[in-house]
């Protein structure tokens, strides 16, 4: 962890330094890669108990409340400003620290968690500390902590040597139900920045360029709506909307032998009926449809849209779809990219033995 926190600090001290108006002798930028790495090793608890208390609060998307009242409480108090509520969305912030003219860096990762995912930490099989609670299944609990720890760590070196430019830390809200960072571009939160760097947990230190491994998406509810009626009494009088629903999945799932090996999609009913003995009015069943491409994403969803169609035309039922979110195929930045690897051999793996507790 601690390896991973170095590398985003010497990348952000990268940024700062080639940016900045002011130049600095590669041997400067040593000095400062090492101060931060001094800075950063005299921090780790912090960093620990950060990540290990995000884990603990394990707040599913659009409900990180004590996720982001803890996290932007440690930024506020290291001065930093912070503007709730962006987007619309109750849990999302930005949190700004300037030091004057020079680069705009923002820092992101995402925080929420996965439904039914709760866990002990260290054990490598499923064991809930709450049955069916969510929990941090994906490592969202990591990210912001180590993104502060960094940003605090070249804060203070900016201060001390009087490097200008302004630090922004994000959070990924919801980032499983693909919603919030669709909605920070519409709204222009990214324009002012010059360099965005985005951290995920993984088993290794990593970096890439261009397009990436892994799938852009759309998000897609479709509704059916039909007649209830008692199921033994009158059948006849009714229109199910969960056939519908069953008939647009089956649909699909003969589409799927066709579909390109880099094309993924998975789907769940999320409206089933209320009891057997009544036909129901009312189904929906929600798809994430994935491609690599953004056209690989819109062909899917064009074909969704008929087979939906279809289905209410079979069953007599009524049909409306909403996008839910979106996601669309990542693209990374070269210059950031190698300067990142580099530093990741400066800094090396962690070296892990038995005695290393969980
Ligand atoms: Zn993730």
């Amino acid at each position: 962890m601690t390896q991973k926190l170095c590398t985003v600090v010497i990348c952000l001290f990268c940024a700062m330094t080639t940016y900045s108006q002011k130049k600095y002798s590669k041997r400067q930028i040593e000095k400062f890669k090492t101060e931060a790495n001094t800075i950063i090793e005299d921090n780790k608890k912090k960093a620990q108990v950060m990540v290990d208390k995000v884990f603990s609060f394990a707040e599913l998307g659009f409900q990180e409340v004590e996720t982001s009242k803890y996290l932007t409480g440690i930024l506020a108090e290291n001065g930093f400003e912070i503007e709730y509520g962006l987007s619309g969305i109750p849990t999302a912030w930005f949190a700004k620290w300037s030091n004057g003219e020079g680069p705009v860096i923002a820092l992101g990762s995402d925080v929420d968690c996965i439904p039914k995912a709760s866990q002990y930490p260290g054990v490598a099989y499923h064991k809930p500390i709450v049955e069916g609670a969510p929990g941090h299944g994906e490592g969202h609990n990591s990210g912001n902590p180590l993104n502060i720890m960094s940003a605090l760590a070249v804060k203070e070196i900016m201060e001390q040597e009087n490097i200008g430019g302004t630090l922004i830390l994000w959070p990924g809200i919801a980032e499983e139900l693909v919603a919030a960072k669709a909605w920070y571009v519409r709204d222009g939160l990214f324009d002012d920045i010059d360099m965005c760097i985005f951290t995920h947990v993984g088993n290794n230190l990593g970096v890439s360029y261009g397009s990436t491994r892994g799938t852009g998406l759309i998000s897609v509810e479709y509704a059916f709506e039909g007649e209830a009626a008692h199921s033994a009494g009158s059948p006849w009088r009714g229109r199910s909307a969960l056939d519908a629903a069953e008939l647009m999945n089956i649909a699909w799932n003969y589409k799927r032998e066709h579909l390109h090996p880099l094309k993924r999609s998975h789907s769940i009913f999320t409206d089933a009926g209320d009891q057997p003995n009544v036909v129901p009015s009312k189904a929906a069943i929600w798809f994430y449809f994935r491609d690599v491409k953004y056209e690989g994403i819109m062909d899917m969803y064009a074909l969704a849209n008929d087979m939906a169609k279809g289905a209410a035309l079979m069953t007599g039922t009524t049909m409306t779809s909403k996008v839910l979110g979106t996601a669309w195929p990542r693209h990374y930045n070269k210059v950031i990219a190698e300067t990142m690897y580099d530093n990741i051999e400066q800094v090396g793996l962690p070296q892990w033995s038995k005695q290393i507790k969980l």
